[in-house]
C-alpha cells in the first residue's frame, strides 16, 4: 500500500472540528446540561405523535421539497413560498450561503466573538473571515463592521442576539448599518434565539428583508421549538438567494420526521411560546441573582447568559460540573450557560454566588 493519504485542501489544515458542548452526567455528578443552548422541555406530545407517524415510513425518501412546511411557514410569516429555503439546521443553511455567495479570494465579516460556526463555514468556502471584535459591553460594532467592507465582501453575518454574549443590536443602529452596505452584498440576520427577545427595540428581521434584497433572514426549530435533535432551519430570502440555496442543499437533507415535527411545531406554536415565556422568567430570575451577587453581566435577549472570567474561565466550568451542572467554557474568555430547567439554574447561581468575583 501507498504511504500516500489522499491530498485534501490545504485551507482544511487551520480549520478546527466544530466542538458541540460537553454533554451532562459524563463523570462526575453533573447531571444538568446547559452548556448547548438546547430548549429543557421535552417533545410535546402531538410533535411526538407527528414524528412516529412519520418514523412508519422513512424505508421513503422524505419530501425534498418540504412541500406542507414550506406552506405552512409562508402563511405564518406572510412571505411567498419561493421567498423560503429549508436546511438541516439553520447552520446547514449558513453553510449553503457561503457556498452561494463566497469562495477564495472573497471576504465574509463577521463580530467576534459570535457563533463559533461562522469561521469554519467561512474557511470551509475557501473566503477569508474578517472578524470585527465586539465593543467593550460585548454588543456588534456595526460601525466597525461597515467600516470593514471591501470590494471583496460578499457575506455579512449579524447575529442578534449574539451566541454566546446574548447582547443585540437595536433597529435604529441595524437600519444605519444596512444603509452602509453595498446592494450586492449578502447581509445575514442570525435569528436563531429570535422568540426569546422581549426588547422592543429590536427589530424582526423579517420587516427588514421585506424592504431590502439583500437581507436573508435565518431562522431554527432548534431553539425555541424545541427540536434541536431533528436538524431544521429555514431561510427568508429574497428570490435569487431563495433560488441558489435550493441549488447548494444537499438533497433531501431534512427527513420526513423533522417535517412533520416542524410542522406540528408551528401548530402548536401558542404552548410552545408559552414555555419560550417561562424560560424568559427564569432568564430575569438568574439576571437578577447574578447581579445581586455583583456579578457584571451584559443584557441578555437569549436563552443563556455570559460570565466574562478570562483566565479563570476553566476553573469556573470545573466547579460548575462538580456542583452538576455542564456549562460552556470558551477557554481564557468567560462561559456561556443556558437558561435551563428551574433546578440546573439554581445550582448554576449558587457556584456563581460562592465564586469570587474578581480574578
Ligand atoms: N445560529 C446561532 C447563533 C446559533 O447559536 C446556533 C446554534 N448554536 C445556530 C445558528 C445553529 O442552530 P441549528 O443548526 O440547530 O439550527
Amino acid at each position: 500500500m501507498s504511504e500516500t493519504s489522499p491530498r485534501l485542501r490545504a485551507v482544511l489544515e487551520d480549520i478546527p472540528t466544530y466542538k458541540p458542548g460537553k454533554p451532562a452526567g459524563t463523570g462526575g455528578p453533573a447531571g444538568y446540561k446547559l452548556s448547548s443552548n438546547e430548549n429543557p422541555y421535552p417533545p410535546l406530545p402531538g410533535v411526538l405523535e407527528s414524528v412516529t407517524a412519520a418514523a412508519c415510513s422513512f424505508n421513503r425518501y422524505p419530501d425534498m421539497a418540504c412541500t406542507g412546511l414550506m406552506d405552512e411557514l409562508s402563511e405564518r410569516f406572510g412571505v411567498p413560498r419561493d421567498h423560503l429555503a429549508t436546511g438541516t439546521g439553520s447552520v446547514g443553511v449558513a453553510q449553503q450561503l457561503l457556498q452561494a455567495t463566497s469562495g477564495p479570494g472573497d471576504e465574509v465579516i463577521y463580530a467576534w466573538r459570535s457563533f463559533e460556526a461562522y469561521p469554519i463555514i467561512t474557511r470551509i468556502s475557501g473566503a477569508t473571515p474578517v472578524q470585527v471584535p465586539l465593543t467593550p459591553g460585548d454588543v456588534h460594532d456595526l460601525d466597525a463592521m461597515a467600516d470593514a467592507i471591501t470590494d471583496r465582501t460578499r457575506l455579512i453575518f449579524v447575529c442578534n442576539p449574539n451566541n454566546p454574549t446574548g447582547t443585540v443590536v437595536h433597529r435604529e443602529e441595524l437600519e444605519r448599518f444596512l444603509d452602509r452596505v453595498p446592494d450586492d452584498v449578502l447581509v445575514v440576520l442570525d435569528e436563531a434565539y429570535r422568540e426569546f427577545i422581549r426588547d422592543v427595540r429590536v427589530p424582526d428581521g423579517v420587516e427588514l428583508y421585506r424592504r431590502r434584497p439583500n437581507v436573508c433572514v435565518l431562522r431554527t426549530f432548534s431553539k425555541a421549538y424545541g427540536l434541536a435533535g431533528l436538524r431544521v432551519g429555514f431561510a427568508i430570502a429574497h428570490e435569487p438567494v431563495a433560488v441558489a440555496l435550493r441549488k447548494t442543499a444537499v438533497p433531501f437533507g431534512v427527513s420526513q420526521l423533522a417535517q412533520e415535527a416542524a410542522i406540528a411545531s408551528l401548530r402548536a406554536e401558542d404552548e410552545l411560546l408559552g414555555r419560550v415565556g417561562s424560560l424568559v422568567g427564569e432568564r430575569s430570575r438568574v439576571m437578577d441573582a447574578l447581579r445581586a451577587q455583583g456579578w457584571t453581566v451584559p443584557e441578555t435577549q437569549a436563552n443563556f447568559v455570559w460570565l466574562r472570567l478570562g483566565e479563570r474561565t476553566m476553573d469556573f466550568a470545573a466547579v460548575c460540573e462538580q456542583a452538576g451542572v455542564v456549562v460552556r467554557p470558551f477557554p481564557g474568555e468567560g462561559v456561556r450557560v443556558t437558561i435551563g430547567e428551574a433546578e440546573g439554574n439554581d445550582i448554576f447561581m449558587k457556584v456563581a454566588e460562592g465564586y469570587p468575583k474578581e480574578g
